[in-house]
């Protein structure tokens, strides 16, 4: 998610270079950011939290320097703030870093117990002491690697500039990427290739148990015997926009392939081990009497599927408003109503209007927000950030799933507030948490059995999505996402209401994605399934592991997808995915610009 930039060159240009390439890094998502640079032999750190530009106003941008590096963090360990962002320095040593030290929190008490203190929550700072430590003990750069590899456990990329050798750059790493670039007279350091293509495309992997020095002219790299190692230069040929999809043929599979990675990195802001951390780590909810979601689109659809879980179970009444309507009505908010703003951007206009009108209305704001320091996460009183990353298809997946959960976070932290968690509930709803990414990850894994359902759907002009409860709002964005790539008409519709009106549409072959996950009202969709069976209709019925074992030889379907049964508060998160990858399926037997539908744009920031 993080990313790194290291520069080294004659052209004495590494402040350009930093920014460009740190930019170029932007799509990977990222909190705060920062460089360290060789400014007439003493190292200079700037740092900013939220976007580059905030980091680029703090620049002088008439220093000359012919090193530095920089940093994208994507927090793990400490909040996004200034004091957290990279690079970190300590000594002798200043670093940049990626990943996670897993055993920091002992390498860190046995520094303190030998005087080191520290100034941030993180991780790498920690790195950063016990290089400097050893450094100081050993006075070889190579071997301070080398014993520093030995003694941190966990993922890590590492950029470092050692205050004694301000004319070389030096990078080891474990488990996340880095690459060394290739230029005239200068060369580079970065954690993927889009960083650098605007300025070479010859670049080396460096691997695991590999340490490389790299200054103006020359690259080296060693192996953990300190023999040099002859590396392969190899040469980027396709585009930075495809270097940027991470070998996916589409930027919306990428990002759907990264919803188990969101959905963990979302819950562990707030639980690790107990619920109370929630409350702990939450803005204080306990004290509103009512909630209004407001929203646009899927956030709007992801707000119905929070109305249903916080009403449910934490038993509170919740208006889910359009923020183009919310905007322009009257709507009732008092200072013991939440109105929670929902979007990924955090510059939706309407949703931005309507934050601005339910603050004049005195009600408490609060927005769950994906792009960190964006115009409502700002203005809003509190805000919780989906950790969702960058995302660059315009039909959403990651962030509407991170939103999702949030909503759900909200509902188990009002439920537990109220009491209406037992702890045996609890236990099993933290383990339930933590399988999510796995059961997301099986689910994404059996894309082939959805690509085969697309083929049956695909050659039609209407598509009709039927649920009750959680499974309507699903519906309503299973529906808004085929329409939205594919450009076929999909319609989403409560179960119970198709009689009222529009079963007339039924015709033979009519596909129905009717989507039953609600053990309590699983009865009355499936009558309403028969409903339409019995019109002729084509239906993809999906349901959960549990409720298969009641239906497995029924004739009201045609086809099922089974998704993993999970805990109440998380189910959605499972059963929205085969309807994503079915969108997706879809869209590209038509042959759609997928990443780019027609006439829509990704920030919506007109009214
Ligand atoms: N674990 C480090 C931190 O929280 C690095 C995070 C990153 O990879 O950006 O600062």
């Amino acid at each position: 998610m993080c990313g790194i930039v290291g520069y080294v060159g004659k052209n004495q240009n590494s402040l350009s270079v930093l920014i460009e390439g740190l930019k170029s890094l932007e799509y990977r998502g990222y909190d705060s950011a920062g460089i360290a640079i060789n400014n007439q032999g003493r190292i200079k750190i700037i740092k900013s939290v939220g976007n580059i530009a905030n980091l680029e106003r703090k620049l002088d941008k008439k220093i000359l320097s012919n090193l530095g590096i920089g940093h994208t963090r994507w927090a793990t360990h400490g909040k996004p703030c200034l004091k957290n962002a990279h690079p970190h320095q300590v000594g002798k040593v200043t670093l940049v870093h990626n990943g996670i030290i897993e055993n920091y929190e002992k390498l860190k008490k046995s520094l303190q117990d030998e005087g080191y203190k520290f100034k941030t929550d993180t991780d790498t700072e920690v790195a950063c002491a016990l290089m400097d430590k050893i450094y100081k003990e050993t006075n070889d750069k190579l071997l301070t690697m080398q014993k520093v590899k030995e003694m941190i456990e966990g993922s890590y990329a590492l950029a470092i500039i050692f205050a004694d050798d301000i004319k070389n750059l030096y990078a080891m790493r474990k488990d996340s990427p880095l690459i060394i670039a290739l230029g005239k007279d200068e060369n580079y350091l970065a954690s993927d290739v889009p960083a650098i293509l605007q300025f070479t495309d010859k670049y080396i992997l460096l691997e695991k148990n590999e340490y490389a020095i790299i200054n103006a002219l020359n690259v080296k790299v060693y192996d953990n015997n300190f023999k040099e190692i002859k590396k392969q230069i190899l040469t980027y040929e396709g585009s930075r926009e495809v270097a940027m999809k991470n070998g996916y043929e589409h930027f919306m599979l990428k990002e759907i392939n990264d919803e188990p990675m969101v959905i963990k990195a979302t819950y562990e802001q707030f639980i690790n081990k107990n619920l109370k951390e929630l409350i702990d780590n939450m803005p204080d909810l306990a004290k509103y009497n009512n909630i209004d979601i407001v929203a646009c689109g899927s956030a709007y659809h992801a707000g119905l599927v929070g109305k249903s879980l916080i009403e449910e179970y934490a038993n509170i009444p919740v208006k889910v408003e359009l923020a183009s309507e919310y905007r322009y009505k009257k709507n009732f908010g008092n200072d013991s109503t939440l109105t929670i703003l929902v979007s990924q951007s955090g510059e939706t206009a309407d949703t931005l209007a309507a934050l601005r009108k339910a603050k004049k209305e005195k009600s408490a704001t609060l927005g769950i927000i994906n792009v960190v320091s964006s115009s409502i996460a700002r203005e809003a009183d509190n805000v919780l950030y989906t950790k969702a990353g960058a995302e660059i298809s315009v039909a959403t997946t990651k962030a509407y799933l991170s939103q999702v959960l949030m909503l759900a976070l909200i509902a188990i932290n009002k439920a537990f507030v109220n009491g209406n968690i037992s702890s045996k509930e609890e236990k099993d709803l933290l383990e339930d948490m933590q399988k999510l990414p796995q059961e997301i990850t099986s689910l994404i894994n059996r894309k082939d059995e959805f690509a085969s359902i697309a083929k049956q759907i695909y050659h039609n002009n209407d598509v009709f999505f039927i649920g009750r409860g959680i499974d309507y709002a699903l519906s309503r964005e299973g529906a808004l996402k085929l329409k939205e790539i594919s450009y076929i008409h999909a319609e989403a519709y409560a179960a119970g209401e198709l009689k009222h009106g529009t079963i007339s549409l039924i015709e033979n072959k009519t596909p129905v994605i009717a989507i039953v996950t609600d053990e309590t009202i699983a009865e009355k969709t499936i009558s309403n399934i028969k409903e339409v069976k019995a019109r002729g209709a084509d239906v993809t019925f999906i349901t959960t592991e549990s409720l298969n074992k009641k239906y497995a030889q029924s004739d009201f379907y045609d086809r099922k997808i089974v998704v993993p049964s999970t805990n109440k508060f998380f189910q959605a998160l499972l059963t929205i995915i085969p309807l994503q990858l079915l969108a997706y399926e879809v869209a590209k037997l038509r042959g759609e610009n997928i990443d780019k539908p027609r006439n829509l744009a990704k920030s919506v920031t007109v009214e």
